[in-house]
């Protein structure tokens, strides 16, 4: 295992599709970096918690091996690869400490857009292209199909007109690539968002307090991501009619102006708060209507 480090490294995909969101995700946390020249490792400047940049497939590894302590990926890099690990007689080395809200997509199975599609039973003595054995074979296992897996580490769309196999199951986020090759999805394996993955045992004391300052403050800025402060004025009469139109906001905060009778309220919305919202609020009572961007926040 590693040599004991007092600094906290995180590995995220060096470029892709996860790459920007998972640094701005974690600069919102507070962290800035200097980057090497090679601009394979990221050094911290305001804490101690560093990046590497890698391919998104070496992540799971790099935290098994304790190379680093913590990655973003997506769910079905680290769903697969522990499948795999598995297979091979090897223990969990890693687990989900947190789902990120983007990078999502489906691991479906796709078949040519002639076939009438029944019953996974249809894929029995088939050939399926993937480039996840591990969540395939357990799909299938599950379904009490035995099909055959083609492992293609990529292009796997192509297979079907190539004659390399039957079906596919690939990753999807709107289809247009499936489309384009005269597949459709027929049935969705697995869904997945990027997540942050950390090891199965408990960091030693020094890490441990930065990682769970690390994640107090993440869990702050992904509650926050889609909030808003809504602020306004209303008679007290106007509250039935008002906290229905705030499903998603935690209990407002009611202030008393001007006598008894005249509030003035804020309340933190988790949900879009449209002008159409805006306008039924107005309808219900509500005056003085304000929205404003939510910075940080600490539970
Ligand atoms: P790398 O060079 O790091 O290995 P890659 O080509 O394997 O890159 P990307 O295509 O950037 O990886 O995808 C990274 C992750 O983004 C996927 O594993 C998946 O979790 C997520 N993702 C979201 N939407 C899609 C999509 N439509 N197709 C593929 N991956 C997607
Ligand atoms: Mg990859």
């Amino acid at each position: 295992n590693a040599t004991p480090r007092d600094r906290l490294r995180i590995a995220i995909q060096k470029s892709g599709r996860l790459a920007d969101p998972a640094r701005a995700l974690l600069a919102s946390c507070g962290l800035s970096w200097r980057e090497s020249r090679d601009r394979l490792f990221c050094y911290g400047e305001t804490l101690p918690v560093d990046l590497l940049l890698v391919r998104d497939d070496d992540i799971p590894g790099l935290i098994a091996d304790g190379v680093c302590d913590l990655g973003v990926v997506g769910r079905n890099v680290m769903t697969e690869q522990d499948g795999e690990r598995r297979a091979a007689g090897k223990p969990t080395a890693y687990r989900e400490l947190r789902a990120l809200g983007f990078g999502d997509c489906r691991l479906a199975l796709a078949v040519p857009e002639g076939w009438e599609w029944k019953s996974p039973r249809q894929l029995d003595g088939m050939r399926i292209a993937t480039s996840y054995p591990a969540l395939l074979s357990q799909w299938l296992a599950d379904e009490g199909v035995s099909a055959e897996v083609v492992l293609l580490s990529g292009s796997v769309e192509i297979a079907p007109r190539l004659g390399q196999a039957d079906a596919i199951c690939d990753l999807v986020s709107s289809g247009a690539t499936l489309a384009a090759n005269q597949l459709k999805p027929v049935a969705t394996l697995f869904e997945s968002e990027a997540v942050l993955a950390g090891p199965v045992h408990e960091f030693d004391a020094a890490r441990g307090e930065l990682a769970s300052m690390l994640l107090r403050r993440l869990d702050g800025a992904l509650r926050i991501r889609h909030s808003k402060l809504l602020m306004f004025q209303a008679e007290r009469a106007s509250l039935p009619a008002l906290l229905p139109l705030l499903p998603d906001a935690e209990a407002p905060t009611v202030m008393q102006i001007d006598g008894a009778d005249h509030l003035a309220l804020q309340a933190l919305c988790h949900g879009a708060v449209t002008w159409q919202r805006l306008e039924e609020l107005k309808r219900a009572g509500a005056s003085g209507l304000m929205v404003l961007p939510v910075e940080g926040m600490l539970a």
